[in-house]
C-alpha cells in the first residue's frame, strides 16, 4: 500500500468498513484465528525520563512510586504460567534501580523456573546491555518509537533523542530479539502524513510486533489539557498495520479498552491477534497510571483471565497455544500481489516456506536508522 492509499484510509471522511474488513481477512489468512495471551507485569513506575504525555514521568509528584522485588515478579510469572499464558511481559519506567544487570538476573531466573517466553519493555539501554539481556534469555523487546515525526517526538520527549530511539531498535534486532515497536494515535500536533509514515515504517522495520494505542490525556502531565485520540483512528492504524505487515503480532491494547469498553473487541475484529491481560499485583496497578481510566486496575490476575476468555468466546476466537513467537521467520521475502482493499490479499502470493530469511522488506541493519522523517513511497 502506498502513502496516498494510506492517507485515504486515515481520512475520517472515508468509510473505514472496507479497510477493517480487509484487515480482518489478512489477519485470518496470515496469522489465523487464535489469540495469543501475554501476561503483563508492570514492575516499576519509577522513571528517569520526562515524557510529556506519560503519567509515570519523573516530574509527576502525584503518584505513589513502587517497584516490585525479584521475588514478587517471579511470583507474577508463575501465576502467568498457571493461567496458561505463553509469555510474560515485564514493563517499567526507566528505573535506575532496575538496571540491565538486575533485569538479566531476573530473566535468567524466570527462564529457568518457568517455560514462559520473556518480553521486556524497559526503555532505552546500551548496545552491550541489550546483548546481555538477550544472552540472559529474553526473547522479545517492546520499544515504541511513538511517532515518526522528528519534530513532534522532540516535543513529546524533551530528554530523549529521535535517532537514539531508532538506534536502539537496530541494536535490539542485532542482538537477536524479536522486536516490537509502535505509536500512539491522535497525539496533539500529529499529522495524517506522519501517521502514514508510521505505517510505512512498521513495514520497513520488519517488526515482529506492532502496538498502537490512542493517546489519552493525563491531567497530571503537561499534556493534561489536550484532547484524547479517537478509537476510530487507532483502529484504522491497527488495520493498516495488519495489511502492511501481514503477519506481525498486533495487540488489542489496554488503551483501546480504556477509551471504549468495546475497544479491544473492535481491534480484534480489524487485525489484532494478541491480548495482554494485566497480572501485576492488585495493590500497585492503580499506581502504574500512564493515563487515566486504565481498565483492570481493580482486578486480580484470575479475573482478567476470565474476562479475556469471555471476550474471546464472544468473538468466536480461541486462545493460541504455545509461546506465540514471531511468525516473521516463516515469511517469504516477496510481498503478495493485490495488498490493498480493492484487491483481495493472498492471490498470487508465493508459497510461504519455513526457514527462509526473515522478512525481505526489513531494510535497516546495525547502526542504520532513519535520518529524518520516513519518506513516503508510492
Ligand atoms: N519505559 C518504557 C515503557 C513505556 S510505557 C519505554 O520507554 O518504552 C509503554 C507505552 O505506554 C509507551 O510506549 C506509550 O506509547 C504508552 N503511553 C504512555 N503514556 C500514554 C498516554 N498518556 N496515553 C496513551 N499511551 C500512553
Amino acid at each position: 500500500m502506498n502513502k496516498d492509499e494510506i492517507l485515504h484510509w486515515l481520512n475520517p471522511d472515508t468509510d473505514p468498513a472496507p479497510l477493517l474488513a480487509l484487515a480482518d481477512r489478512v489477519r485470518r489468512e496470515h496469522v489465523g484465528g487464535a489469540v495469543h495471551l501475554r501476561g503483563l507485569v508492570e514492575f516499576s513506575n519509577y522513571c528517569r525520563r520526562s515524557c510529556r504525555y506519560c503519567g509515570i514521568r519523573a516530574g509527576n509528584a502525584k503518584i505513589r512510586r513502587y517497584r516490585l522485588t525479584p521475588g514478587e515478579i517471579l511470583a507474577c510469572a508463575r501465576a502467568a504460567a498457571g493461567l496458561g499464558y505463553g509469555t510474560v511481559v515485564l514493563q517499567s519506567g526507566e528505573d535506575p534501580a532496575w538496571g540491565p544487570r538486575e533485569l538479566a538476573a531476573l530473566t535468567e531466573r524466570i527462564k529457568k523456573e518457568t517455560a514462559l517466553a520473556v518480553t521486556l519493555s524497559t526503555g532505552e539501554h546500551s548496545r552491550e546491555d541489550y546483548r546481555m539481556l538477550r544472552a540472559a534469555g529474553a526473547d522479545r523487546f517492546l520499544l515504541r518509537f511513538e511517532t515518526s515525526d522528528r519534530r513532534l517526538f522532540g516535543e513529546l520527549k524533551p530528554d530523549s533523542d529521535y535517532d537514539a530511539r531508532f538506534r536502539c531498535l537496530a541494536w535490539l534486532r542485532e542482538a537477536g530479539f524479536q522486536v516490537g515497536s509502535g505509536v500512539m494515535a491522535g497525539l496533539p500536533g500529529q499529522t495524517p502524513e506522519s501517521m502514514a509514515d508510521d505505517i510505512l515504517l512498521f513495514e520497513r522495520l520488519g517488526l515482529d510486533m506492532v502496538g498502537i494505542g490512542p493517546f489519552i490525556a493525563n491531567p497530571d502531565t503537561p499534556m493534561g489539557g489536550a484532547g484524547n485520540g479517537k478509537l476510530d483512528l487507532a483502529l484504522r492504524m491497527t488495520a493498516l498495520a495488519r495489511i502492511v505487515t501481514r503477519n506481525a503480532h498486533i495487540p488489542a491494547t489496554t488503551a483501546m479498552g480504556s477509551i471504549d469498553p468495546q475497544g479491544r473487541q473492535k481491534a480484534l475484529r480489524c487485525g489484532a491477534n494478541v491480548l495482554m491481560p494485566n497480572i501485576s499485583p492488585a495493590e500497585h496497578r492503580v499506581d502504574y497510571s500512564l493515563y487515566p481510566g486504565k481498565i483492570c486496575t481493580g482486578e486480580a490476575p484470575e479475573q482478567c483471565a476470565g474476562c479475556v476468555d469471555a471476550m474471546l468466546k464472544s468473538l468466536g476466537r480461541e486462545r493460541a497455544a504455545g509461546h506465540g513467537h514471531s511468525l516473521k521467520v516463516q515469511i517469504s521475502p516477496a510481498r503478495p500481489a493485490g495488498c490493498s482493499p480493492k484487491a483481495p490479499v493472498g492471490e498470487g502470493a508465493p508459497p510461504v516456506r519455513a526457514g527462509e530469511p526473515r522478512n525481505g522488506s526489513r531494510v535497516w541493519g546495525t547502526g542504520e536508522y532513519p535520518a529524518g522523517r520516513a519518506s513516503g513511497r508510492s
